[in-house]
């Protein structure tokens, strides 16, 4: 049978059936016999670790099917159990889940260079097609992660690196921002020792203080919401994160006092009028501090969090942190894109994959789904380096909202000229303005959260090169290179012939294509003929030009010719 931890926490889900469970068991004896005779480094035997992998999935609430490919993550890699073998086993889902995380565990070698696109794009490509294999590589990362102090010392800081710059961002990004903090501060001390050390001291220290306060605080809280007949769950208090604190450190020069968040108070309610009448509450008992009143609940976050955040004047004047949300508000944010694969099982699977109308994801889960899809194809044309992914990926994110109340989720720094793509690509290349708040501004003033923004289009408007200036998404950037190529692209340009008579002599030809040439235009035919019983020559030039402009100047250069008598051209 299976392991007692593993089969424990199977017991705490009630959506395991007979067959699911049975599914899993061959798993696992699959799995426990192919790593028969091997070790990790910590001297366990390997099985422990698909095991943990397994009951990390299990907790995260996803089907048996991701289970037991969780249990069989590293037979292909690490044994030698063929796919083939393991399709003729557990069928061609399971040999595919299995088969994709391989790929990313042998292709992804992160070190930050630009050499890596390659295998950041196999994993890109691998997500789009099952978001399943992130599941799995996530908890294979966090159970590698809890036992990285057994791993050799040269080997470490290369995969803590890895963690915190790909797969905790990633994480982030569907939602499952916590898992994303414990990547995070499970990397930091093997990336920053030092401060590791110093704020652990800081955090403990603090704890320690503030207990007496936090007591206080919560029994005032309840007190409150229990004097006004707000039921509430639960109310915790829960210290910020290592990792993040020392993100928010370096923000405000070092200073611990400066940061008024490292405990916050977390208060579930049943029902969102709970969470609103909740922070009315606060309000009225605590002055907030100004610009600290976060509504998450009615902007969402673009990762799909969802919480009441407000910073309050609390009891002795101190700043204290409140976040207020629902339980099921609490358990997606917790579990991010795994927590809507936990109500919707293996049965509906098969649609998801297949891309058919998908009842069941919400609307956040696809936009994030088709954006993966969207960096994979510009990946193909060669247009997205590195670094404009990694940007795109993890660099900090704004929401605006569109005149008819759409929440469009940009990368900071943007301008109306990427919100205007996000849209369609035909509203950028037509834009010719933008209106924020109802103000016109130029195309390229940084946006904020927040900002409604129309964007202004002229039919036939086509985009200008200024904007690769200050275009801030991928997806900006390459449609506009490509509208200002077709506009290049000999196969579409217009042509103009020209009709020239010069003064013949040797070499007069040759003076007038070097105009064009010099000009970088492609000639497609000349043609020349003398003019009988005269000294001139007549010579008539069709050529690639695009722009009146152009075609005037080249006019001008002509006529500047000593040898010219007379020079005309028409499109
Ligand atoms: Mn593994």
């Amino acid at each position: 049978m299976i392991p007692n931890n593993l089969a424990t926490a199977l017991n705490q889900r009630d959506n395991i059936d007979e067959q699911s469970f049975d599914l899993i068991v061959r798993a696992y004896k699959f799995a426990s016999s192919a790593h028969q005779d091997q070790f990790r480094y910590s001297g366990d035997q390997y099985i422990t670790h698909p095991i943990e992998v397994a009951i990390i999935l299990t907790n995260w609430g996803l089907d048996a099917l991701t289970i037991s490919a969780g249990l069989l993550h590293d037979v292909i890699e690490d044994t030698s159990c063929t796919l083939p073998e393991l399709e003729k086993e557990f069928g061609p889902e399971i040999g595919f889940i299995v088969d994709s995380v391989t790929k990313i565990s042998k292709r992804l070698r992160y070190s930050g260079n630009e050499s890596q696109v390659e295998t950041l794009k196999k994993m890109i490509l691998a997500i789009g097609k099952d978001v399943r294999v992130i599941f799995i590589k996530l908890a294979d990362r966090l159970h590698n992660m809890r036992t990285l102090d057994a791993v050799p010392l040269t080997k470490q800081r290369r995969i803590a690196l890895e963690t915190n710059d790909i797969y905790a961002p990633l994480a982030y990004r569907i939602g499952m921002a916590n898992i994303a903090s414990d990547l995070e501060d499970l990397s930091f001390p093997f990336l920053h020792p030092n401060e590791s050390r110093w704020l652990t001291k800081v955090m403990k220290e603090h704890f320690e203080q503030g207990e007496e306060y936090v007591q206080k605080v919560h029994h005032q809280m309840s007190e409150l919401l229990n004097s006004k007949a707000v039921s509430f769950i639960s109310i915790d208090a829960r210290s910020k994160r290592i990792s993040s604190l020392y993100k928010k450190l370096k923000r405000v020069g070092m200073d611990v006092n400066q940061v008024h968040d490292l405990t916050a108070l977390r208060i579930i309610v049943p029902t969102i009028a709970d969470c609103y009448a909740s922070l009315g509450i606060i309000h009225e008992a605590w002055p907030p501090l100004p610009g600290k009143i976060k509504d998450y609940i009615a902007l969402p976050k673009p990762n799909g969090y969802r919480s009441l955040h407000t910073t309050v004047f609390c009891i002795d004047q101190k700043p204290t942190e409140f976040q207020i949300r629902t339980k099921e508000m609490h358990q997606e944010n917790e579990f991010g894109l795994a927590a809507y694969w936990a109500y919707h099982k293996s049965k509906t699977t098969k649609n998801y994959q297949e891309g058919n109308k998908v009842s069941f994801a919400k609307q956040s889960e696809l936009d994030i789904l088709n954006q993966l899809k969207n960096w994979q194809d510009n990946f193909s044309d060669g247009q997205l380096t590195l670094q404009s992914l990694k940007e795109e990926l993890f660099m900090n994110r704004i929401f605006v909202i569109t005149p008819t109340g759409e929440v469009i989720d940009l990368p900071e720094g943007s301008t109306p000229i990427d919100f205007a793509y996000m849209i369609h690509s035909d509203i950028g290349d037509n834009c010719i303005g933008a209106r924020v708040n109802n103000k016109l501004v130029s195309l390229d003033q940084e946006l904020v959260d927040g900002d409604v923004v129309e964007i202004i289009t002229q039919k036939n408007k086509r985009p200008n090169k200024s904007w690769l200036q200050f275009a801030k998404t991928s997806k900006a950037k390459s449609r506009i290179r490509s509208a200002l190529r077709e506009e290049e692209d000999p196969t579409i340009s217009t042509r103009a012939r020209y009709k020239i008579i010069v003064i013949d002599q040797v070499g007069i030809i040759s003076q007038i294509t070097s105009i064009f040439s010099k000009n970088k235009i492609n000639i497609v035919a000349v043609h020349s003929q003398s003019i009988k019983g005269t000294r001139f020559v007549h010579i008539k030039i069709i050529a690639d030009i695009f722009t009146k402009d152009t075609a005037e100047k080249i006019l001008y250069k002509i006529r500047e010719n000593k040898n010219t008598h007379e020079v005309h051209y028409q499109f």
